[in-house]
């Protein structure tokens, strides 16, 4: 956290955005001062015991950025790099993605810092009850409502919402969401942040009959990355390139996406890499593959200046939160290159989150195609508002959506 001009910004990114936007006349210096700052920062460090009967200390975040508009909304994440900075970055997206996407939420970020893989399931669980333990003040059903993120996921959720329950005393399953349909989670929302990209795609490429043309690489083979993988497979488009964390395969004709997930999730050899079925590549190199569409579902930050030049791809979907640094951004956007934004093309998880609220509030259970149906229908509608407004005033994908988002929060501010 750091102090610049007597002003506390804890989110450099967040900074260059709003200014941005100020710069091109998207917000009035007033505005500015409102989006410029998170509202509330969280931080704690909570001992935890782990099993050899040693203590750890973990450090752990939720950021309020802003709450005009409803309740906090975002997921926690499980990673060793996080910090406030990166947790208010994010926390600044959602509260922009929940305005576009129309959703009476305000926006919110957890993180955890640590290396998930470092910990035994039950120590994660006592780190996950801790979370919950150390914010539940500042956390609940009309207040902040947690949910998946990066390394965390349905399990994880219940245990929160466990912990929550046991501390207040009442069931509460609109606490948390992203949690196991048995637990009161949504049918759906495991698959509906690749679903939401996956419809703004269908729509994007209407135009093309024979999806075969459109060669696509994707960053990432988790829980965003291998479903948008497969639904794109599943509808035509040529997916040559896949990646994870140890690196990526491709092949030039297409990958069998189906066999693929088999071999990673069924048989388990939990890499990409090991499949018999392309050319071994780098993660570096998958993002410079000249394609007609780059999918980075991974994590932020992963096109910057350093590699933006050797990008060749003509469209850019960002299903992970933040992939594309500022400075990559306009470079691209000068190039031509179209940037479907992160707080668009990823917002089906928090749109169906949404639906999951509603359901444990009122003691409902929808069916997955009425899901999909009603998240087809909010993320078309907010596709289509900035497609219009890219359009009319001639701005990028990406600064139409910040405009759209950024106003509606603006109207709501009581001051
Ligand atoms: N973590 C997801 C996101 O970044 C989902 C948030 C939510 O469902 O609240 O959008």
């Amino acid at each position: 956290m750091i102090y610049l001009e007597n002003e506390l910004v804890a989110c450099q990114k967040c900074k260059l955005e709003v200014e941005g936007m100020a710069e091109k006349g998207i917000l009035t210096p007033q505005e500015l001062k409102i989006l410029k700052h998170p509202r509330r920062i969280l931080e704690a460090n909570y001992p935890v015991r782990m099993d050899d009967g040693s203590l750890k200390i973990i450090t752990a975040f939720r950021v309020q950025y802003n709450l005009n508009l409803g309740p906090g909304k975002g997921g926690i994440r499980f990673h060793p790099e996080v910090d406030l900075d990166e947790v208010s970055e994010l926390a600044f997206t959602m509260a922009l993605k929940t305005s576009l996407t129309q959703l009476p939420f305000g926006g919110a970020k957890g993180g955890v810092r640590i290396d998930p893989k470092d910990f035994s399931e039950s120590e994660l669980e006592r780190i996950s009850r801790g979370y919950v333990r150390e914010f539940w003040k500042f956390l609940g059903p009309k207040t902040d409502i947690p949910a998946p993120d990066v390394n965390t996921n349905s399990k994880i959720m219940a245990w929160m919402l466990d912990e929550y329950e046991k501390i207040v005393g009442e069931k509460s399953p609109a606490f948390i969401t992203g949690k196991p349909v048995e637990d009161g989670g949504s049918e759906g929302r495991d698959k509906s942040t690749a679903m939401g990209a996956f419809y703004i795609l269908q729509e994007e490429y209407k135009e093309i009959e024979n999806k075969k043309d459109i060669s696509v690489a994707i960053q990432g083979f988790g829980n965003a990355g291998s479903v948008i993988a497969e639904l794109l497979d599943e509808a035509g488009f040529k997916v040559v390139a896949v990646s994870d964390v140890s690196g990526g395969i491709y092949n030039k004709d297409g990958l069998d996406i189906s066999s693929l997930k088999k071999f990673v999730y069924e048989e388990k050899n939990h890499s990409v890499i090991l499949f018999d079925g392309g050319e071994e590549i780098t993660n570096g190199e998958l993002l410079t593959l000249d394609v007609d569409l780059l999918i980075p579902a991974a994590l932020g930050g992963v096109i910057t200046r350093e590699n933006v030049d050797e990008v060749k791809a003509g469209k850019i979907l960002e299903l992970a939160n933040g992939p594309i640094s500022v400075e990559a951004e306009k470079i691209l956007e000068e190039r031509g290159v179209v940037i479907i934004p992160d707080l668009l093309a990823n917002a089906g998880g928090v749109i169906v989150s949404y639906f999951e609220w509603l359901q444990n509030l009122d003691n409902e259970h929808w069916s997955l195609e009425e899901v999909n149906e009603k998240l087809k229908e909010k993320i078309l509608l907010a596709y289509k508002k900035v497609k219009e407004l890219s359009e009319k005033e001639n701005l990028s994908l990406k600064k139409a959506a910040y405009k759209i988002a950024a106003k509606r929060i603006i109207g709501a501010e009581k001051v």
